[in-house]
C-alpha cells in the first residue's frame, strides 16, 4: 500500500509547497476561517497545519488516509459541478506514503479529540486519544525521509520557505474571509487577518502585492452574472510584482488566461516590462472543467475563445490609456 501510495504522491508531493497547498485546501474545504500554518527547516522538518474547520468523527480518520477515500464526491453531478477545492481522495494517503504524518482532530459534536497515523509497508493507521480544540492539526514530520530521491530535490531552506510563502499569498487573495498565519522556525512571518469591509480588502491586497502596486494599478471590473472579470492591473510593474489569476475563487495559471492578459498589455502597451495583475474571473462552473492538470493550475474552458476574447478586450479596455 505504501509504495502505491508513494507513486501517487509522485504526482501532488513535489515540494513542501505542494504539501501545504492540499492542507491548506482541506481545511478551506472543511469550512476553517482560522489556519496556522507553522514551517520547521522550509517545511522539510516540520509541516503543521491547524484550522478551526467541521473536524473528522473518529470512524472516518482512519478512511481519510486511505487512497481514494475523498467524502466530498457524494454524486456523479458533483463532478460536474464543482465548487469544492480538492476531490481526488488521495493528497492525505500521498503525502502520508513519503512522511511522518499524524491527524488529529475533533469535531464540535463528538466530546473527545482523536489522532490517526499510518505505518509501516501496508501503512495500517492506529488510531489515539489526543488533547484538540474543535477542527483539525495535521503534522507532517521529515518529508520524503524514504524517497531519498525526492529530498535530493529539494532546494535551500530558504527556497522552499519562500514557495510556501508564495503560495499562501496565493490564497489570501482568494480568501479574504479567512485568517492564516504563517511561521518559519518559530517565528511570525504572515499575519492576513479576516476581511470585514472593503477597506480591509485593499490593505490585505497592499500586504500581499505590495503598497507599490496598489497606488499604481488601475482597477478594473467588467462582464454579467455569467462571467466577469474584476481585479487590478499595472502594464509597466516591476518583476517582483503579483501575476494572479484567479477562476471563481480559486487560484489558476491557465495558459489562455495568462495569454490574453499578454496580448492586452502588448497591444495597448507594447515594449513595456512585465505587467503585474490581480485578476478575479468569475464563470457559469458548467462553461468550465477544474480538474484537467493534476496540480489544478489549468482549467478547460468550454468556450474557449468566447473566454479568451472578453479577458482580452476587459484588460485592453481598463489597459488602455485615458484619452483627455
Ligand atoms: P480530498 O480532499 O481530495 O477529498 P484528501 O486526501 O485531501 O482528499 O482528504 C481526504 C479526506 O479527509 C477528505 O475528503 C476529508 O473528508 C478529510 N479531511 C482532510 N483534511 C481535513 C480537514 N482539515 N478538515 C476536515 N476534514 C479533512
Ligand atoms: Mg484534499
Amino acid at each position: 500500500a505504501r509504495l502505491a501510495n508513494q507513486i501517487a504522491a509522485g504526482e501532488v508531493v513535489e515540494r513542501p509547497a505542494s504539501v501545504v497547498k492540499e492542507l491548506v485546501e482541506n481545511s478551506l474545504d472543511a469550512g476553517a476561517t482560522r489556519i496556522q500554518i507553522d514551517i520547521e527547516r522550509g517545511g522539510h522538518k516540520l509541516i503543521r497545519i491547524r484550522d478551526n474547520g467541521s473536524g473528522i468523527d473518529k470512524g472516518e480518520l482512519t478512511l481519510a488516509l486511505s487512497r481514494h477515500a475523498t467524502s466530498k464526491l457524494k454524486t456523479l453531478d458533483d463532478l460536474e459541478n464543482i465548487c469544492s477545492l480538492g476531490f481526488r481522495g488521495e493528497a492525505l494517503a500521498s503525502i502520508s506514503s513519503v512522511s511522518r504524518l499524524s491527524l488529529s482532530s475533533k469535531p464540535a459534536h463528538q466530546e473527545d479529540a482523536w489522532q490517526a497515523q499510518a505505518e509501516g509497508r501496508d501503512m495500517a493507521v492506529t488510531v489515539k486519544p489526543v488533547a484538540h480544540p474543535n477542527g483539525t492539526t495535521i503534522e507532517v514530520v521529515d518529508l520524503f525521509f524514504n524517497t531519498p530521491a525526492r529530498r535530493k530535490f529539494l532546494r535551500t531552506e530558504k527556497t522552499e520557505f519562500n514557495h510556501i510563502d508564495e503560495l499562501l499569498k496565493r490564497i489570501a487573495l482568494s480568501r479574504f474571509d479567512v485568517s492564516i498565519s504563517l511561521k518559519h522556525n518559530g517565528k511570525m512571518v504572515r499575519q492576513y487577518r479576516p476581511v470585514q469591509n472593503e477597506n480591509d480588502t485593499i490593505k490585505r491586497v497592499a500586504q500581499v502585492a505590495g503598497k507599490d502596486f496598489l497606488a499604481h494599478a488601475s482597477f478594473l471590473e467588467s462582464g454579467d452574472e455569467q462571467l466577469n472579470i474584476h481585479g487590478w492591473i499595472l502594464p509597466s510593474g516591476m518583476a517582483t510584482e503579483p501575476q494572479y489569476t484567479y477562476v471563481n475563487g480559486r487560484m489558476m495559471r491557465d495558459k489562455l488566461i495568462l495569454h490574453a492578459i499578454r496580448q492586452a498589455f502588448e497591444e495597448v502597451c507594447p515594449n513595456q516590462s512585465i505587467p503585474a495583475f490581480v485578476l478575479y474571473l468569475t464563470i457559469d462552473p458548467r462553461q468550465v472543467d477544474v480538474n484537467v492538470h493534476p496540480a489544478k493550475h489549468e482549467v478547460r474552458f468550454h468556450q474557449a475563445r468566447l473566454i479568451h476574447d472578453f479577458i482580452l478586450q476587459a484588460v485592453k479596455q481598463a489597459a488602455e490609456p485615458t484619452i483627455t
